[in-house]
């Protein structure tokens, strides 16, 4: 006896068929979420009206507003997502706003379908609505004293050994000091680029980026997760598009504003540095939670690029380093196209490729983390420091998980010998980058995580 043939009908039925979303628990690590899609796979029509309208009611609309959802996708897919809501309840988390958004923003989201086995449609859901933050931030082991002692020692302490700013008054002159160190970094760096006169510079291209862009992206939401997808206002959710802000800093001639802007981060990170004993800063006593200190700063910086030598060294520097003033007025992620002379050209790009995932995890730093860069005398541990320690996950996410067609879409655009990328182990931003390992290190990835997407400032150890 011969099985009968299936047509083609049975087969697309049978495909349909495996592809009901079941009920299960879905892993999202430090969080575990009940969802019982199977349940309403089987509603019939009546059921999902009925249900519809208790929604927007829920949802403070006019019940009858639910008519008007007509698209048969969206229906379904908000009651999946508010009985999901719903049969999750979860400390910190209101339910109440969730529906109300739920309801106010159907068909304006893009409408991911629940699926047996994938877990898009719940993180997108769950970190729209704000639970997944909520449940990370429960989920999280506070700080004990010991644990918070420590890493409030690695943000400060202020220079003069006094808290708030009320410390010994500013040394203009040993801060002065500064100048030259500056003027030795910026030459430092001018000189990966050195060449022949008769030589010319070789360039790359903006749109080789592309490629790059796109999968820093991609693996950052995919290997950041849950973490990646519990801020509801996280650059995922609202239309970024990495490559968007992306433009050629060595083909822009900076402002002196821009200019000042790039030394205030250079002098901080030079001021700052002990490894030679006493730090510049110390010895001067400042210190950056008081705004006169900054601003006198600033103005020795700005009168100092007046003078020719230190504009020309401060015009190359800035042109030749990749920098993220996004969500500023003209701001957007700066990438350096012009190829180093120093070294082979795809040890540049794999450089290149590092600075891409960097510029693109500022993106991701909670606002309010962000906001207390200014209440601690090392700011660059949070700005820069922070951002480091999640570049290399992501960068080494990258290079371990990388086929040859990934390495050649990396490598559009370089000639000469392919050389091997190198795991990222250390952090930039020389002592900044070390503190911030050390909190990194104290508090566990979980709660690093968790705290960096979610602005959870008191898990960071970070003052009120
Ligand atoms: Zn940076």
């Amino acid at each position: 006896m011969f099985a009968p043939k299936s047509s083609i009908d049975d087969v697309l039925i049978a495909v349909a068929q495996q592809e009901v979303p079941v009920n299960r628990t879905v892993n999202l690590g430090p969080v575990q979420v009940v969802v019982k899609h199977g349940d309403v796979a089987r509603w019939n029509e009546t059921q999902v009206t009925d249900t519809l309208g208790r929604l927007f009611k829920a949802g403070g609309q006019d019940p009858a507003l639910a008519l008007g959802l007509t698209d048969r996708q969206l229906r379904l897919w908000l009651v999946y997502a508010a009985n999901m809501v719903l049969g999750n309840p979860g400390a910190g988390f209101d339910v109440k706003k969730a529906l109300a958004w739920l309801v106010a923003n159907v068909g304006k989201v893009r409408p991911v379908m629940p699926s047996p086995s994938g877990r898009e449609f719940e993180l997108m859901v769950l970190g729209r609505t704000g639970w997944l933050r909520a449940a990370l931030r429960a989920s999280a082991q506070r700080l004990t004293q010991g644990e918070r002692d420590r890493v409030v020692a690695l943000y400060g302490p202020p220079p003069s050994g006094a808290q708030g700013g009320q410390g010994a008054p500013l040394k203009g002159e040993v801060l002065k000091e500064l100048l030259p160190k500056l003027y030795a970094h910026m030459a430092d760096h001018v000189r990966q680029w050195m060449r022949p006169a008769e030589v010319p510079a070789a360039y790359q291209r903006l749109g080789d980026f592309k490629a790059i862009a796109e999968l820093a992206q991609f693996t950052a939401w995919e290997m950041l997760q849950p973490y990646a997808a519990a801020n509801e206002n996280s650059p995922f959710f609202t239309g970024f598009d990495y490559f968007d802000n992306v433009f050629d800093k060595t083909a822009t001639m900076p402002s002196d504003e821009d200019i000042v802007k790039h030394l205030m981060n250079r002098a901080h990170l030079l001021g700052e540095d002990d490894s030679a004993g006493q730090s510049i800063f110390a010895a001067a006593a400042y210190d950056a939670t008081r705004q006169e200190d900054r601003v006198f700063l600033w103005d020795l910086l700005s009168k100092w690029i007046i003078e020719d030598k230190p504009r020309r060294a401060a015009v190359f520097f800035c042109r030749h380093i990749g920098s993220n003033s996004h969500g500023q007025p003209g701001g957007g992620v700066g990438l350096v196209t012009e190829f180093k002379t120093d070294r082979p050209q795809s040890e540049h790009r794999w450089e290149l490729v590092e600075v891409i995932v960097h510029e693109m995890v500022h993106t991701l730093l909670h606002p309010d983390i962000k906001l207390k860069s200014g209440k601690v005398t090392r700011p660059l541990v949070i700005l820069e420091g922070f951002v480091e320690v999640v570049t290399r996950e992501v960068f080494n996410w990258m290079i371990d998980h990388g086929d040859e067609g990934t390495t050649a879409r990396l490598m559009i655009g370089v000639s000469g010998d392919l050389v091997k990328p190198k795991r990222k182990v250390a952090l930039g931003y020389a002592q900044n980058g070390v503190h911030a390992d050390e909190i990194f290190k104290i508090l566990g990835r979980e709660r690093f995580l968790t705290a960096f997407m979610t602005g959870d400032t008191d898990l960071l150890g970070l003052p009120a």
